[in-house]
C-alpha cells in the first residue's frame, strides 16, 4: 500500500487536531456563556420581582387611603345631615385613629373653615388645608372630590412629613364643610408596606422635586442594583414609590458556575493536553516500531540462515524467506501445515518423528543436530538445525523457534579439506617412506645377500652332483625364509605408502605394535637403540585406522630415535607403552607412550611442537608431529608430551574404547 508524503501526513495530523480544538472553545464558550446568562435571567426575574412587590405596595397604600376616605365620607354624611354632634364625631374620629396608625389627626372644619372638631389638640397649619376661597371655587363644590395637598411637616410630628388629604362634605349640592384626614408619610410606609417587603427592601415616598419625604430601610440600605421607581397618583397629587432592593447581584450561583466553568476548562484543557502528548508518544513509538519492524523485516530476508516457528501442537507458524528458498516451497505451501511436512525426505521420516517427539518433550540437544532435508525438485541436502522454546511476554512457552543452516557448502568443503589432508598425509608418508627406503635397501641386503649365498650354495652343491636333498632343502627353505622376510618389509612398505581411504575398522593396539616391529627395527638398526615393548595383555579393541595409527607410531619411534642419537649407548633404550585406563575418575581409554631418553624439548620448542613444518632437523619437513596430532584427534583422542623423569620424552597418545564403538564412521 503507498503512504502518503510526509509533507501530506504533517497536514493531516494539523487538521485532525482542528476539529477538536474547535468543538472545546465551543464548549468553553459555551460554559462561559450559561453562568453569565443565568445571572442576567436571575437579575431580570428579581427585577420583576421587585416591580411587582412595589406594584402591590402602591397598590395596597391606595387601597388603605381609599377605605379611610370611604369611612370619613360616610362619617361626613352623618355630620352633613347633622346627625352626629362634634363630640361623637371626635370619638368617630379617635376610633378610626386608633385602628390606623398611619393617620395623624382628622379634623372638621365648617363651611367657613372654622375648626368643629377635631383629634388633635394643637391646630392645623395652614399649609395643610386649602383657602376656603379656592376651596371654595375650585372643584370641591362642583365635584365633591377629594383632594391632597402637597405633604409639610408639622411641629408635633417629630420631623415627619404629613400627607392631608381633604374630603369635601357637600349638603344640597352646596359645600358645608370638610374633614381634612393627615397621615404620616412615614407611618403609611411602615404600617402598609409588608414587613417581608420592608425586609429585602428600601421603601421611599419622593415629591417631584426627587425629595425623600419618607423612608423605611428595615433590612438595610438599598445596593442601588434593583430599584423601581411607581408614581403613587392621589387625587391632586403625584408622589412617587421608590423601592431600592438591598440585595445584591446573585453571586453564589454564578461564583459556582463560574468555578466549575474554571475547574472544568483547566480538566479539560489538562485533558486535551494529556491527550495530544499521548498521541505525540504513540506516534513516536509507532513510527520507532515500524523502523524497527522495517529493520528487521529486511535484517530477516537478508537472512542466510532459515527460521521456522512453531505452536505447541507442532504446527509451522512462520518461515523466513531464507527457510523457503532452501526447501523451494513458498511460505503458503508450509505455514499452517502439522507433520509430515514437504520437505522431509522420505527415507528420514522415522529420525524426523522421533526429533519432533523428542522436540515436544523438550528433550532436544540444546546444540542443535544435523539432518537431511528435501527440496521440492527433490535434492537432498545436509541441515544443521538450533532448536528453541518460543516464550512470549508473560513467559509462558508458546512453542519453539528452529534456525537452520544449509550445511551443504559446509560438508563439501570438509571433505576438501579431508582429501588435502590425506593427500598431506600420503606426502608425510612418501617422506617418511623415504627415509625408510634407504633403511630398506640396507636391511633387504642382508636377506637378498642370504638369499643370494643359500641359492648359490645350493647350485654349487648341485653342480657338484652332490645331491643331498637335506642338505638343498634346508639352503631353499632357508633362501625362502629370507625371502619371505624381504618381501614382509616390502608389503608393510608398500602398505604404508599406498594412497587409501581412512577406513575404521576394531584394531587391537598390542597386535598393531607387534605388526609394525619389523618396521621400528628398520629405524633403530643403524643407532643401535634398544628397544622394549610393554604391551598390556587386556588391551580392549579402539575403533581405528590402522594405517593412520601406524603412521603415528613410526613417526614417534622415529622421532625418539632421532633424539638418542647422539646419546651415549646405554642411555638409547626406546620403550613403547600401551595400557587400558578407564575406572570412575578417568574415560575408558587405551593410552600408548613412546619414550625416549633423547635430548629432551625445550620450552621454545615446546611452543611450536605442533606447527606445520617446525622442525629442528637440518633434513626435517616438520610434519610428522602435526600430523600424528590431526590423527590422534581424528580418533578422539589426544596427543600430548611431557618430560621423561630419568631423561628424554614422553609422547603420549589416548584413543577412547566405547563412544567411537558405538558410533561408527561418522566423521
Ligand atoms: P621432523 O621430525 O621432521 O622435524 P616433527 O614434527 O616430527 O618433524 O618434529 C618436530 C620437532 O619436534 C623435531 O624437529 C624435534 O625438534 C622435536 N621432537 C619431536 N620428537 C622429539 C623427541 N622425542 N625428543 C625431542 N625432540 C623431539
Amino acid at each position: 500500500m503507498l503512504k502518503p508524503p510526509i509533507t501530506q501526513r504533517w497536514s493531516n495530523q494539523k487538521w485532525r487536531w482542528l476539529i477538536p480544538i474547535l468543538l472545546v472553545m465551543l464548549f468553553l464558550t459555551t460554559l462561559i456563556w450559561l453562568p453569565w446568562q443565568a445571572q442576567r435571567m436571575e437579575a431580570n426575574e428579581r427585577q420583576e420581582q421587585l416591580i411587582a412587590d412595589t406594584l402591590w405596595v402602591e397598590q395596597a397604600i391606595h387601597f388603605q387611603l381609599d377605605r379611610n376616605e370611604e369611612i370619613l365620607r360616610l362619617l361626613g354624611k352623618d355630620i352633613v345631615q347633622e346627625q352626629l354632634s362634634p363630640a361623637a364625631a371626635t370619638d368617630r374620629f379617635r376610633q378610626l385613629l386608633k385602628s390606623n396608625y398611619e393617620i395623624h389627626r382628622i379634623d372638621w372644619f365648617d363651611a367657613n373653615d372654622r375648626l368643629i372638631s377635631s383629634t388633635s389638640d394643637s391646630p392645623l397649619l395652614m399649609a395643610n388645608k386649602l383657602p376656603p376661597l379656592e376651596f371654595e371655587s375650585n372643584f370641591l363644590a362642583v365635584n365633591g372630590r377629594t383632594r391632597c395637598l402637597p405633604p409639610s411637616i408639622e411641629p408635633d410630628t417629630k420631623n415627619t412629613y404629613l400627607l392631608s388629604c381633604q374630603i369635601p362634605l357637600i349638603k344640597e349640592n352646596k359645600l358645608n364643610g370638610s374633614i381634612i384626614i393627615s397621615y404620616r408619610l412615614q407611618g403609611i410606609l411602615e404600617e402598609m408596606a409588608p414587613w417581608w417587603f420592608a425586609q429585602d427592601n428600601q421603601i421611599s415616598v419622593l415629591n417631584l422635586d426627587e425629595k425623600i419625604l419618607a423612608d423605611r430601610a428595615a433590612g438595610g440600605v438599598g445596593k442601588n442594583i434593583y430599584t423601581h421607581n411607581r408614581a403613587l397618583e392621589l387625587p391632586g397629587l403625584s408622589l412617587t414609590l421608590r423601592t431600592n432592593s438591598n440585595k445584591s447581584e446573585p453571586k453564589l450561583l454564578s461564583n459556582l458556575l463560574v468555578l466549575s466553568v474554571v475547574l472544568l476548562s483547566l480538566g479539560l484543557i489538562w485533558s486535551l493536553i494529556a491527550l495530544w502528548r499521548d498521541i505525540n508518544r504513540r506516534l513516536a513509538a509507532e513510527g520507532a516500531l515500524r523502523k524497527q519492524v522495517a529493520f528487521r523485516t529486511a535484517m530477516e530476508n537478508s537472512l542466510v540462515t532459515g527460521l521456522r516457528a512453531r505452536d505447541m501442537e507442532g504446527r509451522l507458524t512462520y518461515v523466513n524467506p531464507a527457510f523457503c528458498k532452501m526447501v523451494g516451497h513458498p511460505a503458503e505451501d508450509v505455514i499452517g501445515r502439522v507433520p509430515p511436512m514437504p520437505y522431509w525426505a522420505p527415507e528420514a521420516f522415522e529420525e524426523y518423528q522421533e526429533r519432533f517427539s523428542q522436540m515436544l518433550s523438550g528433550s532436544l540437544p540444546p546444540e542443535g543436530f544435523e539432518t537431511i532435508y528435501q527440496r521440492a525438485n527433490g535434492e537432498r541436502f545436509p541441515v544443521l538445525i538450533y532448536e528453541s522454546a518460543l516464550v512470549n511476554e508473560h513467559g509462558h512457552q508458546t512453542g519453539w523457534m528452529s534456525s537452520i543452516l544449509d550445511i551443504s557448502e559446509l560438508k563439501h568443503a570438509q571433505e576438501l579439506t579431508q582429501q588435502q589432508q590425506e593427500k598431506l598425509h600420503a606426502s608425510a608418508r612418501l617422506a617418511t617412506m623415504g627415509e625408510i627406503a634407504s633403511m630398506l635397501a640396507h636391511e633387504l641386503n642382508q636377506p637378498l645377500a642370504a638369499i643370494s649365498s643359500y641359492t648359490t650354495g645350493a647350485i654349487n652343491l648341485i653342480q657338484a652332483g652332490n645331491i643331498d636333498s637335506q642338505l638343498l632343502q634346508d639352503a631353499l627353505q632357508k633362501a625362502n625364509n629370507q625371502a619371505q622376510r624381504a618381501g614382509h618389509i616390502i608389503r608393510s612398505v608398500h602398505e604404508f605408502v599406498k594412497k587409501r581411504e581412512v577406513s575404521r575398522e576394531p584394531v587391537n593396539l598390542s597386535a598393531l605394535i607387534s605388526s609394525i616391529m619389523p618396521l621400528v627395527d628398520l629405524q633403530v638398526q643403524a643407532t643401535h637403540v634398544n628397544v622394549q615393548c610393554l604391551l598390556a595383555e587386556d588391551l580392549p579393541e579402539v575403533l581405528a585406522d590402522k594405517v593412520l595409527l601406524e603412521q603415528v607410531l613410526l613417526n614417534l619411534t622415529r622421532n625418539a630415535v632421532e633424539a638418542m642419537l647422539h646419546c651415549p649407548p646405554e642411555q638409547r633404550v626406546l620403550r613403547i607403552v600401551a595400557r587400558h585406563e578407564h575406572g570412575d575418575d578417568v574415560s575408558n581409554n587405551v593410552v600408548v607412550e613412546v619414550i625416549d631418553r633423547g635430548h629432551g624439548i625445550t620450552d621454545d620448542i615446546a611452543k611450536q611442537l605442533f606447527s606445520p613444518f617446525f622442525s629442528t632437523k637440518t633434513s626435517g619437513m616438520g610434519m610428522g608431529l602435526n600430523i600424528c596430532r590431526t590423527a590422534i584427534e581424528f580418533h578422539g583422542g589426544n596427543l600430548a608430551h611431557l618430560d621423561n623423569p630419568t631423561g628424554g620424552t614422553i609422547f603420549r597418545f589416548t584413543l577412547p574404547v566405547e563412544p567411537l564403538q558405538n558410533n561408527p564412521d561418522t566423521p
